[in-house]
């Protein structure tokens, strides 16, 4: 699998680092509250899992599942949601986690939607930010990376669903998307 890679972007260590650095600004940040973290299904599940350990204050867990593409590679901003939240969210604190944000069409939508929910408070938790590809305004919260215009996968990321389980987060070759 990592033959397919072009380059590492993000080691293991570098990833690790930056998460528990996440996990305790988040922690001190909500000292004291309740949380609930919702992951964005299914690229954040690994992030989330990870960062959760490093969060110490009470928090409870969802999930959502969304299907921004379709059938182009290309963000439309048409937003599906394949899962929605178990839990009522009013009144309560929510950080939703994303692996990746990139021209921010599917976080407007689901920021829309979950605020006429009325949660006490909503923000976001993102690892990777590609800022250049930005099509509407969002304020990330808490944001590991910037990354360049590239198209990466590992730690949750997908290409076509594989590589999900890399450790580290790689840029494919492009050979990869041509076969
Ligand atoms: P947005 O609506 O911000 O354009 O799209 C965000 C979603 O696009 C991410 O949650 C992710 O599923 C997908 N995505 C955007 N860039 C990448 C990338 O470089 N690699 C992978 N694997 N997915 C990406």
């Amino acid at each position: 699998m990592r033959t397919d890679a072009e380059k590492i972007l993000l080691t293991e260590k570098e990833i690790s680092d930056k998460v528990k650095e996440l996990g305790q600004a988040i922690s001190s940040d909500y000292e004291n509250e309740e949380l609930l973290i919702v992951g964005i299904l299914k690229g954040a599940f690994i992030f989330m899992s990870d960062l959760v350990r490093s969060i110490n204050c009470q928090v409870e867990f969802d999930f959502m599942a969304v299907s921004s593409y379709g059938l182009s590679s290309k963000s439309t901003g048409v937003v599906r949601i394949m899962k929605d939240l178990e839990q009522n969210i009013e009144n309560r604190h929510v950080i939703l986690v994303e692996d990746i944000v990139d021209t921010g069409l599917t976080l407007k939508y689901l920021l829309e939607n979950l605020r006429t929910r009325k949660p006490a408070s909503l923000k976001i938790c993102t690892l990777l930010d590609k800022p250049e590809r930005r099509e509407v305004q969002i304020n990330l919260d808490y944001c590991g990376f910037q990354i360049p215009d590239e198209f990466v996968v590992g730690y949750g990321l997908d290409y076509a669903e594989k590589y999900r389980n890399l450790k580290d987060i790689l840029v494919l070759r492009p050979e990869v998307y041509n076969k």
